[in-house]
């Protein structure tokens, strides 16, 4: 069985920017408007010196925050239980959010591979508001341009050698 990697996080963070660019071809859609994936979207993903299957998570758009978190903590519980990797996604131009933090605590209990992800991570300037993220207390944070293909390639590097 090919491990099962999921990509999790808040609408809108780049995740399926991300899942487009590890699968090598444009198969989830991604929109302006947040949350466009409206379910999960799964690949096959054999590019790599290992296969793998890579999951997208999407949903609704929420009204509110309490149903973002809802939606956030129900991602993460697929994940939990369907996933051999974590990859959570956080965004470096909104910049760190209460749901991100709770969404990092349920995580962190979670006896397998997680990696924490900051996107949009373009260029220098915006390695300096990835500072922020360090005050979650997870020991490593991966800077990563998922549409200008930025970091991609060492973060696989260290997935890859994690499964
Ligand atoms: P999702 O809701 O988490 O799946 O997010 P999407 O992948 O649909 O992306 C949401 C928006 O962020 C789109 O407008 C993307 O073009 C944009 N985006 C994604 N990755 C990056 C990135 O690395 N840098 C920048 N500047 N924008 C990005
Ligand atoms: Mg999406």
């Amino acid at each position: 069985m090919k491990p099962i990697i999921a990509i999790v996080g808040r609408p809108n963070v780049g995740k399926s920017t991300l899942f487009n660019r590890l699968v090598g071809r444009r198969k989830a859609m991604v929109d302006d408007m947040p949350g466009v994936t409206r379910d999960r979207n799964y690949a096959e993903v054999n590019r790599f010196d290992l296969p793998f299957i890579l999951v997208d998570t999407g949903g609704f758009e929420p009204e509110t925050s309490d149903k973002l978190l809802q939606q956030m903590r129900e991602q993460s519980r697929f994940a939990m239980e369907e996933a051999d990797l974590i990859l959570f996604v956080m965004d470096a131009r909104g910049g760190l959010t209460p749901a991100d933090r709770d969404v990092v605590e349920m995580l962190r209990r979670i006896n397998k591979p997680v990696f924490y992800i900051i996107n949009k991570v373009d260029g220098e300037k915006q390695e300096a508001d990835a500072g922020d993220f360090y005050s979650l207390g997870v020991d490593h944070i991966h800077t990563i341009s998922a549409e200008h293909n930025r970091g991609v390639g060492d973060l696989m590097d260290e997935v890859l050698a994690a499964l």
